[in-house]
């Protein structure tokens, strides 16, 4: 979904030499977040629960009895899908009694809580779901379309519907650090992770925060540069 503006006739500007350094930080950031889950992921835990252990005892503790944790395939691909309740860990870390699993599998565990509780920001990003996939998929096109037609008013609205899919990865950096928050506590408060354990597993959840936050910046950074360059046109 980056957009080029070298093929769309814009030629070089500032603010695309920005929007490039923005997209080599986030491949810096989703590289760091496996090298630092791949060392983590040798450290055993010392209490030898694994991930899917360490989420159910979380679950229990919480006297939450509806949500199932299952396993799920691929990497990285771990989720709370709030639509059937479900907890879901990727291969890595369901079966897995490292520091880097427990952690991943609380966070996940977070994003329970948070849906338990009612948390604001959730409730944001759960809301404007739809909104930001139209906009991350209709949002360049129509803008493209617009300019050529040479119709502003198309323009403006591309921005407008790419902004929503904006405002969808804003809304997610506090969800995400929330989670992450509320899921080291946890480790902490019910034993199943040592102090020092939970020293890791922060390690591995905030490099996993630092991908969000970098295509956060970067989405923000394409939206600006939209904004800029509609303006010059005037
Ligand atoms: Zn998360």
């Amino acid at each position: 979904m980056y957009y080029s503006g070298m093929r769309y006739g814009y030629g070089m500007d500032p603010m695309y030499i920005l929007v490039i350094i923005m997209a080599i930080l986030c491949m810096v950031a989703s590289a760091r977040v496996s090298s630092v889950y791949k060392k983590y992921a040798k450290v055993r835990s010392m209490s030898g629960l694994t991930g899917a252990q360490a989420a159910m005892e979380i679950l229990r503790r919480n006297g939450i009895t509806d949500v199932t944790v299952q396993l799920v395939g691929g990497n990285l691909t771990d989720h709370y899908d709030p639509r059937n309740r479900t907890v879901n860990l990727s291969d890595a870390t369901y079966g897995s009694n490292s520091v880097a699993a427990v952690g991943v599998a609380a966070h996940e565990c977070g994003h329970v809580l948070q849906h338990y509780n009612g948390y604001l920001p959730l409730k944001i990003r759960t809301a404007i779901v739809p909104a930001a996939n139209i906009g991350s998929k209709a949002g360049i096109p129509l803008l493209i379309l617009g300019m050529f037609l040479s119709f502003r008013p198309l323009i403006t609205l591309g921005i407008l519907v790419f902004s929503l899919a904006v405002l969808f990865q804003v809304v997610t950096l506090p969800v995400e650090f929330n989670a992450s928050s509320r899921a080291l506590v946890m480790l902490e408060d019910y034993g199943i992770l040592g102090h020092e354990e939970v020293s890791a597993s922060r390690k591995v959840l905030n490099a996993a925060a630092m991908t969000y936050v970098a295509s956060a910046a970067s989405a923000v950074l394409q939206l600006l540069r939209l904004i800029m360059l509609n303006n010059r046109r005037r």
